[in-house]
């Protein structure tokens, strides 16, 4: 089986068309679903085109902060000024039927050995996880062993050692190698936080005896400094391709400018910011 990994798409249908067109020519086995961590809209010009793209695919689609204050699910209290304006021109825009998808996007979801949520396990909408301390606590919360999240716009690993116990154990019962400095190195590795990668591009596969937190990085607006559309697949057996596409950018800041939306969101496209 392969997935293609899609976050953040963020009404950016020129970004998101170049994603599908990856999937669709550019793997070296068919597709099999697509599988999308939320803020299909929000900030950029096309948030009809983007829920319809993704409709007219086999795909699994999550709810992102954005989804929610444009289909009336969360206050827009909680969006800053830009991000507000464009949330209210989003809505009026929308078809009532995309507007029934978003509203009926679930918040957390679980495939094969991940878990899906936008955010993370803790705070499926809203939290946006960016530190090993915040990785850590979230661990526990999920129980596959691999969590897929987006909402940062940065492609981030966070790898945690799974305790190794039952590894170690002998047929007997009894540890493989005894002694108390083993007995102290194994504590340390329980207490150990986890460790925070940032993912190249290509495939990359998580260690035996980890789990792992990992955000593909964002489609439509990018804030890694790559202003480069980002999508992962995923194989179950071989891991994750992480990979960054070049889309006509220029056409997506025309559209944002000819919509009367803020400037910034255009600008921003061009740095991956
Ligand atoms: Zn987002």
């Amino acid at each position: 089986m392969l997935y293609a990994i899609l976050s953040d798409i963020h009404s950016n249908a020129t970004a998101l068309a170049r994603a599908l067109e990856e999937i669709d020519h550019h793997t070296d086995e068919p597709v099999d679903q697509i599988w999308c961590l939320g803020d299909i809209v929000g900030y950029g010009p096309d948030p009809n085109e983007c829920i319809e793209l993704l409709r007219d695919r086999n795909h699994l689609g999550i709810a992102g902060n954005h989804d929610w204050g444009i289909a009336g699910l969360a206050s827009l209290d909680h969006f800053s000024f830009a991000a507000r304006l464009v949330a209210e021109w989003t809505r009026d825009q929308l078809t009532p039927d995309n507007l029934a998808y978003l509203q009926h996007l679930a918040t957390t979801l679980t495939v094969e050995d991940c878990t899906l949520v936008h955010g993370s396990p803790r705070d499926p909408i809203w939290e946006y996880l960016l530190s090993t301390d915040q990785a850590d606590a979230n661990f526990p919360l999920f129980a596959t062993r691999l969590c897929l999240v987006g909402h940062t716009h940065v492609p981030t690993i966070f790898l945690q050692a799974e305790e190794r116990a039952d590894s170690e154990m002998t047929p007997e019962g009894t540890p493989a190698v005894a002694g108390e400095a083993h007995a102290e190195e194994d504590e340390e590795t329980l207490l150990a936080s986890c460790d925070l990668l940032e993912p190249g591009e290509g495939w990359w596969q998580v260690p035996p005896y980890c789990r792992a937190i990992i955000n593909p990085g964002s489609v439509g607006q990018p804030r890694d400094g790559d202003p480069r559309a980002a999508i992962a697949f995923y194989d179950p057996e071989r891991g994750f391709n992480f990979r960054r596409l070049e889309y006509d950018i220029v056409a997506v800041q025309e559209r944002i400018l000819a919509a009367g939306l803020p400037r910034r969101l255009a600008e921003r496209l061009a740095y991956g910011m």
